[in-house]
């Protein structure tokens, strides 16, 4: 009998927000820099790349469960299609299938390059596999990846441009901060300057860029410096999209070791939107989507394009700081406990009721709601 959960093909552990509904090939494994003392994604994993003979034999795994899924759904009646029916039968019946099912059935034709920096690989590789990726499994209509700034930075823009022929449409980068002082005691092993060419040669490559920013990442000793720096190396690369998330740190990740030896000293959340309230007040009208698309924020509604809609997006930080203290302990714990979503449901008598609840057994417990927020935050990483 065989065993129906044996996966058929690699997955890697993350991807970004933005890339949920991906189909996901792993190209490397793990990540070749791993040193971010912020990051505990892959530490004590080794790098490895992928020979592009077991990548292919990934993709015609997946080309065939295209296949067989879409000849259920025939069978079925529902013509080729994954409706919610055939899905739910498919992960019961046949689980090892369920990345590939799940991705039929959002419509999303995008797929996801893993691990940390696909663009570490050899050109020719990548370029291979792209093309047999997009002949081999029909109806993709973008492929993304990560890509570290150091390594874009090394590649020629001829040598990106193959890649955006082949198929590739968007890298996302890790920019993290635009302070020098910061990225060397974070160990991220680039500079700004380089963050700034690598994103340049990206979009003239003709590749979308989306460029991530920690919030929170200053600390309290560097937290305006890391704001202002950012916005200027920002401002200078202009990328398609600039994607925030705030600082976690989870006792696994080497930051915690900093905190417990008191060289680091986390922002409060309440400075934190201080610091994006000023990332954002210094970035110009640029023609880029700001996303707040990580729960780890905690105005996940914070997004808008730029040129249009940055003055609200300061407002609705400003909303924030005009509440009374105890509404804004009280939006705190109700986001960060899953009960809101945004700062309007505050204005929903029910989710607040419950809220309070939860406020009063905390107190009754003995525990503060930044302790008990403490402990919830490593569950969003
Ligand atoms: S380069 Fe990215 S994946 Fe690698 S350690 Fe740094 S943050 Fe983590």
């Amino acid at each position: 009998m065989t065993d129906k959960t044996k996966a058929l093909f690699e997955q890697g552990p993350i991807r970004p927000p933005s890339e949920a509904t991906s189909l996901f090939i792993r190209l490397t494994r793990n990540c070749p820099w791993n040193r971010c003392l912020f990051c505990p994604v892959y530490k004590g994993e080794r790098f490895s790349r992928r020979e592009v003979a077991e990548i292919k034999a990934d993709i015609d795994a997946m080309a065939d469960i295209v296949d067989r899924v879409r000849a259920f759904s025939w069978r079925r009646g529902s013509g080729g299609q994954v409706t919610l029916e055939i899905a739910s039968r498919l992960q019961r019946e046949e689980p090892a299938w369920l990345p590939v099912v799940a991705w039929l059935y959002y419509g999303s034709g995008a797929v996801f390059l893993q691990d940390a920096d696909s663009l570490a690989a050899p050109v020719d590789d990548l370029v291979e596999v792209l093309e047999y990726l997009r002949r081999r499994i029909p109806g993709i209509r973008r492929i993304t990846t990560y890509a570290r700034s150091r390594t874009l930075f090394r590649r020629s823009v001829a040598e990106l441009r193959r890649l955006v022929e082949a198929g590739l449409n968007r890298v996302h980068v890790g920019l993290e901060s635009g302070w020098d002082p910061l990225l060397e005691y974070m160990q991220k092993g680039v500079r700004s300057e380089q963050h700034v060419e690598a994103g340049l040669k990206a979009k003239e490559a003709g590749l979308e860029l989306s460029e991530y920013v920690i919030l929170g990442l200053g600390g309290r000793k560097m937290w305006r410096e890391h704001a202002l720096a950012t916005a200027r190396v920002l401002n200078r690369i202009n990328p398609h999209f600039i994607r925030v998330r705030t600082l976690i740190i989870p006792p696994f990740s080497p930051l915690f070791e900093e905190v417990k030896r008191g060289s680091f000293v986390p922002l409060e959340e309440d400075r934190v939107l201080e610091e994006e309230k000023l990332l954002l007040t210094e970035l110009k009208a640029l023609d880029a989507v700001f996303c707040s698309d990580h729960h780890s924020n905690l105005l996940q509604e914070l997004q808008g394009h730029l040129a249009r809609d940055r003055e609200r997006m300061i407002d609705l930080i400003d909303s924030y700081f005009n509440l009374p203290a105890e509404q804004k302990s009280l939006f705190r714990l109700g986001r960060r406990a899953g009960y809101f979503r945004s700062l309007d449901d505050l204005n929903n008598a029910a989710l607040s009721v419950s809220v309070e609840r939860l406020g009063r057994r905390l107190a009754e417990e003995g525990l503060s709601v930044d302790g008990y927020i403490q402990n919830l935050l490593p569950r969003y990483l």
